[in-house]
C-alpha cells in the first residue's frame, strides 16, 4: 500500500494472494487494508491537502505530463502485468494501457482549462466573482474488468483540480494499482497527496470512506448493487458523488444497414475482454429480413476466436475474473436453452487440458432470444452474444430502451436520418454509430438510470472534482 509517501505493509501484518485467471499461478501478493489503514491514508491525504490545492495548475499539468511520459515508456510492462493478473489478451492490453494514458495527457491539459467568471452586479459599488475550487479529500474504488484505465480516469481529473486522494483497487487486480501508483510516485506526486490501499475484504473499507467527514467526495466504478449501497450512504455525509455501474446495452441492426459489416462489429465488440465490460452489447436486434446473413456471419466469426491465455499469441478471448463469474454466465445461457434459444456456437465451460486451471467459458452466439429469458435483462459481463430478431423497426427503439440501465447503445445504419433519430431517442449515455468504439479520454464517459451519475474524461470529467465559490466585493 502507499500512504504518506510511503510504502507499506497493512497494520495488522496480513496480505492476500494475487493469482492468475487463466493459469491460476500465484502471481504474488498484496497487503490486506483495514479500516485503520483506511483512516491512516485519509489523514495523510487531508493534511496534504492545502498545500496541493496551493500549487499552481501549470505544476499540477506539469507533473501529470510527466505521469504520461512514465506510463508511456512502461506500456510494454504494464500491459503484461495486466494481461497475468487481469487475464485479457496482450493486445488488448496494450491498448487499455495507452487509454490509461490519455488520461493523463488530457487532464494534463483541462488542469490549466479551469475558469473563473466575472458576473455583473446590480450595485455599482459591487463586483462579483465566481471561481472553481478543488472538493478536498477524494475517496476511489476502481473495479477489475479495467484495472489501469479506471484508476487514471479518477486520478487524472482529481489531481488536475488540486484535489489529494485515498483509492482502494479492486481485489483481483491490486499489482496493477501498485504498478500505476509508480508511475505518479516516480512523476513526483508530493507525499500524502496519493494514497494507495489495498483490501481483500471491501467493505469495510467504503464504510470508513462513506462515514469519515474529511472525505468530500467519493467516485466509484463497479456494479450498481454496490454502487447502490455506496451512494446511499455518502448521502447520509452529504459527500458529492460520481458512480459508473452496470449496463445492458443494445445493439440495433436496421434494416437498411450492411449485415455482414454489422455482424463483424458485433463479434469484434462483444467478446473484447471476454464480453467483461459495462459497455459491452447484451442484445443485439436484428430485422428477420437479415438474420440469416447477420447471424451466419457473426457465427463464423466467432467461430474462429481462439479462446486461452491471453498471453499467448493469436488468443482472442481470455479467462473470466473468477468461477462466480463462469457460474453466472452458464445459468443465463442454460437459462435461455431451456426456453428456446438456439446456441450455434459454444455454450459451454471449457475444463478440459490447459482450461482446467483458469475459468472460462467458450464464446457463444445465442439465436431467438426472448423477453423471457434472464440474458435479456442481467448484465451478463462473459462472452455471450445474444441474438433478438425483430420485425418492426419503429418500435425496435422502445425494445432498445426498455431497460433500468442506460450506458451505451449502438446502431447501424446507412440512412443519416435513421441514424439522428436513433442517437436523440436512445436513453443512454453513450451512442455508437456504425462504431464500435465510441470512447476517449476527451469525450464524457457515464450513464443513465441504473448505470450511474457523473460524467468521466472530456471537458466534465474535472467539474466532478472542483466546486463553485462566489465573491462578492463591495469595493
Ligand atoms: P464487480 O461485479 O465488477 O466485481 P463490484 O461492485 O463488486 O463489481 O466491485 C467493484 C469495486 O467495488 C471493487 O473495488 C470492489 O472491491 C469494491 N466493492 C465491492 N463491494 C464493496 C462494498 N460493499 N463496499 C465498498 N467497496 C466494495
Amino acid at each position: 500500500m502507499f500512504i504518506d509517501g510511503e510504502w507499506v505493509d497493512a497494520r495488522s501484518g496480513k496480505t492476500f494472494d494475487v493469482t492468475n485467471p487463466a493459469t491460476g499461478e500465484l502471481l504474488g501478493s498484496a497487503p490486506a487494508g483495514e479500516p485503520e489503514d483506511a483512516v491512516a491514508a485519509i489523514d495523510a491525504a487531508y493534511a496534504s491537502f492545502p498545500d496541493w490545492a496551493n500549487t499552481t495548475a501549470y505544476e499540477r499539468s506539469r507533473l501529470l505530463y510527466s505521469a504520461w511520459q512514465l506510463m508511456t515508456e512502461r506500456s510494454e510492462m504494464l500491459a503484461q502485468l495486466m494481461t497475468a493478473e487481469q487475464g485479457k489478451p496482450l493486445k488488448a492490453a496494450r491498448a487499455e494501457v495507452n487509454y490509461a494514458a490519455d488520461f493523463l495527457i488530457w487532464f494534463a491539459e483541462e488542469a490549466k482549462r479551469v475558469n473563473g467568471e466575472w458576473l455583473p452586479s446590480q450595485r455599482p459599488d459591487q463586483r462579483f466573482l465566481s471561481v472553481k475550487a478543488p472538493v478536498g479529500v477524494v475517496a476511489a474504488i476502481t473495479p477489475w474488468n479495467y484495472p489501469i484505465s479506471m484508476l487514471t480516469r479518477k486520478m487524472g481529473p482529481a489531481l488536475a483540480a488540486g484535489c489529494t486522494l485515498v483509492l482502494k483497487p479492486a481485489e483481483s487486480t491490486p499489482l496493477c494499482a501498485k504498478a500505476t501508483f509508480e508511475v505518479f510516485v516516480d512523476a513526483g506526486i508530493p507525499e500524502g497527496v496519493i494514497n494507495l490501499v489495498t483490501a481483500v475484504e471491501p467493505a469495510p473499507i467504503g464504510d470508513v470512506f462513506t462515514a469519515d467527514p474529511r472525505v468530500a467526495k467519493l467516485t466509484f466504478t463497479g456494479s450498481t448493487a454496490v454502487g447502490r449501497v455506496l451512494a446511499s450512504k455518502s448521502a447520509a455525509n452529504l459527500q458529492r458523488i460520481s458512480v459508473e455501474l452496470g449496463g445492458h446495452a443494445p445493439f440495433i441492426v436496421f434494416p437498411d444497414a450492411d449485415p455482414v459489416h454489422a455482424a463483424k462489429g458485433a463479434a469484434a465488440l462483444k467478446f473484447l475482454n471476454a464480453g467483461q465490460a459495462c459497455i459491452s452489447p447484451n442484445r443485439l436486434y436484428v430485422p428477420a429480413s437479415l438474420r440469416s446473413t447477420f447471424e451466419e456471419t457473426l457465427c463464423s466469426r466467432v467461430e474462429k476466436i481462439e479462446t486461452g491465455n491471453g498471453a499467448v499469441e493469436g488468443v482472442g478471448v481470455g479467462p473470466l475474473v473468477s468461477d462466480t463469474a463462469v457460474a453466472k454466465v452458464e445459468r443465463q445461457v442454460e437459462d435461455a436453452r431451456d426456453k428456446g434459444a438456439g446456441v450455434p456456437v459454444g455454450g459451454t465451460r471449457l475444463t478440459q487440458g490447459d482450461y482446467a486451471a483458469g475459468h472460462f467459458f467458450a464464446p457463444t452466439v445465442l439465436t431467438d432470444v426472448t423477453e423471457d429469458m434472464t440474458i435479456y435483462r442481467e448484465e451478463t459481463f462473459g462472452p455471450v452474444a445474444p441474438v433478438i430478431s425483430y420485425d418492426d423497426p419503429d418500435q425496435v427503439i422502445e425494445l432498445a430502451n426498455d431497460t433500468n440501465y442506460g450506458l451505451a447503445a449502438y446502431v447501424y445504419t446507412r440512412d443519416i436520418g435513421v441514424a439522428m433519430r436513433a442517437f436523440e431517442r436512445l436513453r443512454f449515455g453513450i451512442i455508437g454509430v456504425n462504431d464500435v468504439n465510441p470512447t476517449s479520454a476527451s469525450v464524457p464517459f457515464g450513464g443513465m438510470g441504473d448505470s450511474g451519475l457523473g460524467r468521466e474524461g472530456g471537458h466534465e470529467g474535472i467539474n466532478e472534482y472542483l466546486e463553485t465559490k462566489t465573491g462578492g466585493f463591495a469595493i
